[in-house]
């Protein structure tokens, strides 16, 4: 199915991204997966491969329907929560998953990052949900996901880890490394005790900053 140069370089772009993933310690051993839109399907990387040892050919494209091509690889377990993730946001073109160490800290202890800094935001609102647990690779994990990620780019999952969109590899990628620091910073706040929030009124302001500037890295 590697039909065309446009489709050769996504796929390449998958595997640069898984990793880019791994070198920067958001994935532990072979965790995690990357996918990117394409056509009415997606390409995704394959179940249990090093990433190391990916060629462009061995990631999996997947249709709408969840069909992949005869003698493809077998796609990441994980990759109904990524279709349903694609259909709940129309904007995502990219998909990182990532057991992160912090991000997936939270989400064992079951909570979600609240507005104890103002860079919640950059998931696009005024907090980081968690999605509700259920088994991995299930349609009900994908059902959980979804509902997390239809007012937000980012959530966490429940006992699981996190799982960021973007309009490019590029920026799925950046939001989860964001999301990872944001999650060691709150882990951090919480053993001084109790986070000061910002309230309601001041995340509007924050969110209506970011929809003008754009997100401020050097804020
Ligand atoms: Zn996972």
């Amino acid at each position: 199915m590697t039909n065309s140069a446009d489709e050769l370089w996504l796929r390449q772009e998958v595997i640069d991204t898984a990793h880019a993933m791994s070198r920067q310690g958001l994935s532990p051993s072979i965790s995690g997966n990357v996918s990117a839109r394409h056509g009415k399907g997606m390409l995704i990387t394959p179940s249990a491969m090093a990433y190391d040892e990916l060629i462009p050919e061995d990631i999996v494209f997947m249709d709408e329907k969840g069909q992949t091509p005869p003698g493809a690889r077998a796609p990441s377990s994980e990759w109904r929560f990524h279709m349903a993730a694609y259909a709940a946001r129309a904007d995502a073109q990219a998909i990182v998953h990532a057991h992160s160490r912090f991000a997936t800290a939270l989400a064992c202890a079951r909570k979600a990052i609240p507005a104890f800094h103002y860079m919640v935001a950059v998931a696009g609102g005024k907090d980081i949900p968690l999605a509700q647990y259920a088994t991995f690779g299930t349609s009900e994990l994908a059902d959980a996901v979804a509902a997390a990620l239809e007012m937000r780019k980012a959530c966490l999952m429940a006992n699981h880890g996190q799982i960021a969109c973007g309009a490019s590899l590029e920026d799925a990628l950046a939001l989860a490394r964001d999301v990872e620091a944001l999650a060691a910073q709150y882990v951090t706040v919480l053993q001084l005790g109790k986070p000061h929030l910002l309230d309601d009124d001041e995340m509007e302001r924050v969110l209506e900053r970011f929809q003008t500037y754009g997100q401020q890295d050097d804020s």
